[in-house]
Formats: structure tokens, C-alpha cells, sequence
């Protein structure tokens, strides 16, 4: 089976509308277990929306989204969330983690979530940790840690409950060159190690071309 399979979606917002902005106009794309797909857009070509909609946050006007195998588009709203939550994990430009609760902690809130055992979760938590070479750093908040480290822990997190899918959009968009480079390979080597399909948006092309293969988004649809 596809890990992700994307055919024909359309999305406008504003529709009918003289403010009316067609964002998705076609696009289909398949994603095979393993494999890490760059998507490259220019700003504002609707890689949020393309994301939001297979990552199940967001619903097309028309087209489907089926992961592992499941058509998503008829499911109930209550079905569709326990899937994402089981299956989808989200990366961000920024961190997005939890300011009052530390590194481990933010890791092992969405697997306690998840029915996961304190103990096997922070196990989990303390191994995605060290892989990102941040284990030593465990028991600080967010705010002690640089950029480069809370986009590390952000990661761990989103594959804390062990999701089939990997969205990220700009996940190292936010940090300077050199950490990017670093912050990135370290993304990387945990998506290759836990055998994870990926979309990952990037502008930096260099990063793009370190992935198995690039998609653009240009004027509604993708090109390869
Ligand atoms: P990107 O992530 O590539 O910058 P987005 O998916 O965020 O692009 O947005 C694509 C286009 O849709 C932009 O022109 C944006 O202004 C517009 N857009 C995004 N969200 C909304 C919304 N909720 N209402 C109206 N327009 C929107
Ligand atoms: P719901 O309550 O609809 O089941 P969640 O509580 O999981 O959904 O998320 C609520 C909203 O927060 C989502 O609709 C989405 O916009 C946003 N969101 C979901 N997951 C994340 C995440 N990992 N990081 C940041 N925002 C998220």
C-alpha cells in the first residue's frame, strides 16, 4: 500500500466570491512507505493548504486523501481525527511545544495520550532524544534550549506515537544556515531510521536535494 496517496484536489478559499483564490487545482501525488518527497514552492503557492488537507486538519473541495490504503474523504470527522492523531505527525516552522513542560515531557504528553504506558513512554521519549543527539537537555523547558534544540524536540515529539507520515512545512525555516544544515540532517537520520514516509516544504534547495525525490507546486498543480 501507498503510505499517502493525493488525487486531483481542489481548494478555494473565498469561493464565489470576487476575493475568490484558487490555491489547489489538481494535484495528485503518491508516497511510498520510506520514501521522502521535497516539496518546493514559492510562498504563498498554498503548501500550508496542500498540507493541512493530507495531514486531515483541512477537507478539499473535491478530490481524495487515503493513508495506508484508507480513503479518507467519507469518513466521519470523529474517525478521521483518530486517524490523524495515530498515524499523522506534524512539523512547524516554529516549535509549537508546551512552554511550562520540559523536553521529555512534551515528548511523553502525546504518547500518555495515546494509552502509552509512563514508563515505556518515557523510554520512547529519552531514545528519540539521544538519536537527536539532545539527551543531555531532557529536563530543560523550551525557553532554556536555542532554536536549533526545540526544533530537535519538536521533532521527537512528532514521532512520538510512532506515525506512518511525516508533514513538515519549513521545519528548519526558522533557524540560521548553519544550524538548519545540522537541525536537518538530524531530521533526516530519524526519518530514515524509523523507515518513515515524508513530505517535508523547503525553499532551501540544496536541503530539497537531499530528499529521494522533489515535487513543485506552481500555479495549483505539481510538477516534478
Ligand atoms: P503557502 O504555505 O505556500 O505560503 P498557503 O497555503 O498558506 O500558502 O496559502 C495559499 C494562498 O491561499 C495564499 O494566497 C493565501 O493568502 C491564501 N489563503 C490561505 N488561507 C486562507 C484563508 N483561510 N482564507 C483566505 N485565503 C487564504
Ligand atoms: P481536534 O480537537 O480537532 O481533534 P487537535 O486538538 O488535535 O484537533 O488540534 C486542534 C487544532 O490544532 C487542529 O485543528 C490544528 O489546526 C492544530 N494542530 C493539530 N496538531 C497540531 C500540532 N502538532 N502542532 C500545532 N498545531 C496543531
Amino acid at each position: 500500500d501507498l503510505t499517502l496517496r493525493l488525487t486531483g484536489l481542489t481548494k478555494s478559499y473565498n469561493s464565489g466570491k470576487p476575493n475568490e483564490v484558487k490555491v489547489l487545482q489538481g494535484v495528485s501525488l503518491d508516497v511510498k512507505p520510506g520514501e521522502v518527497v521535497a516539496l518546493v514552492a514559492p510562498s504563498g503557492a498554498g503548501k500550508s493548504t496542500l498540507l493541512h488537507i493530507a495531514g486531515l486538519l483541512d477537507t478539499p473541495d473535491a478530490g481524495s486523501v487515503a493513508i495506508e490504503g484508507t480513503d479518507m474523504t467519507n469518513l466521519p470527522d470523529r474517525k478521521r481525527t483518530a486517524i490523524r492523531r495515530s498515524t499523522v505527525g506534524f512539523i512547524y516552522q516554529f516549535h509549537h511545544l508546551l512552554p511550562e513542560f520540559s523536553a521529555l515531557e512534551n515528548i511523553v504528553l502525546p504518547q500518555l495520550a495515546n494509552g502509552v504506558s509512563a514508563k515505556a513512554a518515557e523510554e520512547r521519549a529519552m531514545a528519540l532524544l539521544d538519536k537527536v543527539g539532545i539527551a543531555a537537555r531532557a529536563g530543560h523547558r523550551p525557553a532554556a534550549l536555542s532554536g536549533g534544540e526545540q526544533q530537535r524536540v519538536a521533532f521527537c515529539r512528532a514521532l512520538a506515537n510512532e506515525p506512518a507520515l511525516l508533514l513538515a512545512d519549513e521545519p528548519t525555516g526558522n533557524l540560521d544556515p548553519d544550524t538548519s544544515d545540522k537541525v536537518f540532517d538530524a531530521l533526516m537520520s530519524l526519518v530514515r531510521d524509523t523507515g518513515l514516509a515524508a513530505v517535508i516544504a523547503t525553499h532551501n534547495l540544496e536541503l530539497a536535494g537531499r530528499m529521494d525525490r522533489q515535487v513543485r507546486l506552481n500555479g495549483g498543480v505539481l510538477e516534478a
